[in-house]
């Protein structure tokens, strides 16, 4: 069997997508020893020049809801951080106006997402972000919304976030159940798993 240092070059000369707008860029971080397995949707642009995904005020409240700091998020051994699709997609832009990114380019999963995950045996929370993570993780909850997929069902293996974006707060306004209740369940077993207690 492969391993997941040679996969993960593999990924990473990854040229699948044609027509990416700022050509191929996998971002993505995994060991084998990854606790946490966080399923978001695809890099934006900013990410993409980074080369560091959550390296914003997304990520920023990602860790706090997480109880962790950067050094400790940015851990592939403890953290493996595999969004839907590795790469930029590009932004969809309506009326000569930006009105957010593409979804995830549907070659990426197939290709890749199960390869990957068969190299993580140790993670024990997944962490969903966004509904094409849903989708892929939790097929019996296709096309559900976040508020339709409660979220003991899967605790304490997986959890549905919403996206940390500092755009959500809307939702998080309209959900203070959230911050009050689920995040210090999250903060608790998060802690419990990396040994940070
Ligand atoms: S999005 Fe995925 S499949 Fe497409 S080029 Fe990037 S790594 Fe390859």
């Amino acid at each position: 069997m492969q391993t997941l240092a040679a996969l993960l070059q593999e990924v990473r000369g990854c040229q699948l997508c044609a027509g990416l707008p700022l050509g191929p860029k996998p971002i993505l971080q995994a060991e084998s020893d990854a606790k946490i397995l966080i399923a978001g949707q695809a890099p934006g642009a900013n990410t993409h020049e980074k080369g560091r995904p959550f390296d914003d005020a997304s990520g920023d409240r990602l860790r706090h809801w997480l109880g962790v700091d950067k050094a400790c998020f940015y851990d592939p051994g403890r953290f493996a951080i595999l969004p839907m699709g590795f790469c930029f997609p590009g932004a969809i832009i309506r009326h000569g106006r930006r009105q957010g990114d593409k979804p995830p380019r549907p070659e990426c999963a197939p290709a890749w997402r199960k390869q990957l995950l068969s190299h993580l045996p140790n993670v024990e929370l997944t962490l969903l972000l966004g509904t094409y993570a849903l989708d892929w993780h939790l097929p019996e909850h296709r096309g559900l919304t976040l508020e339709a997929t409660d979220w003991q069902t899967h605790w304490p293996k997986l959890l549905v976030l919403p996206h940390p974006s500092p755009r959500n707060g809307l939702w998080l306004k309209r959900h203070p159940e959230f911050e009050a209740n689920v995040i210090p369940k999250l903060q608790q077993r998060v802690s419990g798993l990396l040994g940070l207690n």
